[in-house]
């Protein structure tokens, strides 16, 4: 499902009018692309004369790049709907998912049998359809045991990344490649600890064929062309 701005509109009204009595006015609608985030409020803070301070101008915006179905989706705007509430009735809550969320997304997931929580996170699945562009640098191993393991990396930790593999006893070689295919952003990036994931060579073939390689030559890391970020 491709969310549209009309679409997050339409069904904002209904919600708006089914678990929120019709209270909220519409606020702006946004579309953005992210990684992280299903969607957002946005608003500006104004002090007033006494010192104190009120929020205004809202907008909601909800993240384009998932391709989630319409259940999902719906309960990620409730989600904002409810922050959007709390905040444009200017009630301080204990904290962003504070006292005041929970008893109303609570509230709301028991009247209208929604399962509207507080951290979404992307399903197997959902990671398949995403299809934002991101760049991945990728270490192939050769395992002595004749497997075959990628994982996945941050640019600015390459280096880290191949010094650590490098000294793994059972791999056996290893090669990098940056590249930009979606298919790789399913795989978690290796921050702190390594994650390997198993792969077959023809389907890391079929998805390395446009990478770039990357050869190590001492303490840095060059790619063998040009890096050219798909447009
Ligand atoms: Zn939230």
């Amino acid at each position: 499902m491709t969310v549209t701005l009309s679409y997050i509109e339409q069904k904002f009204d209904e919600f708006n009018q089914l678990c929120f009595n019709g209270e909220l006015s519409r606020p702006r609608f946004g579309l953005f692309k992210a990684r992280n985030a299903m969607g957002r409020v946005k608003c500006y803070k104004e002090k007033r004369a006494d010192g104190t301070s009120f929020y205004k101008q809202f907008s909601i915006e909800m993240n384009r790049a998932y391709d989630l179905n319409e259940q999902v989706f719906e309960d990620c705007i409730i989600h904002e709907m409810i922050h959007y509430y709390i905040i444009s009735h200017q009630i301080q809550d204990t904290s962003p998912h504070g006292k005041v969320f929970r008893s109303m997304m609570n509230d709301i997931n028991s009247r209208f049998d929604r399962h509207v929580n507080i951290n979404y996170k992307m399903t197997a699945d959902d990671l398949k359809h995403e299809r934002v562009i991101h760049e991945h640098c990728i270490c192939v191993m050769h395992m002595k045991d004749g497997r075959m393991t990628l994982a996945i990396c941050a640019k600015s930790r390459v280096l880290r990344c191949a010094i650590i593999i490098q000294d793994l006893p059972n791999v056996a070689d290893s090669q990098w490649f940056v590249s930009f295919n979606p298919f790789f952003n399913r795989f978690m990036h290796s921050t702190k600890y390594l994650h390997m994931y198993d792969i077959s060579s023809e389907e890391l073939n079929r998805h390395l064929a446009d990478a770039v390689k990357l050869i190590r030559k001492g303490n840095i890391m060059i790619a063998e062309k040009e890096i050219r970020r798909p447009k």
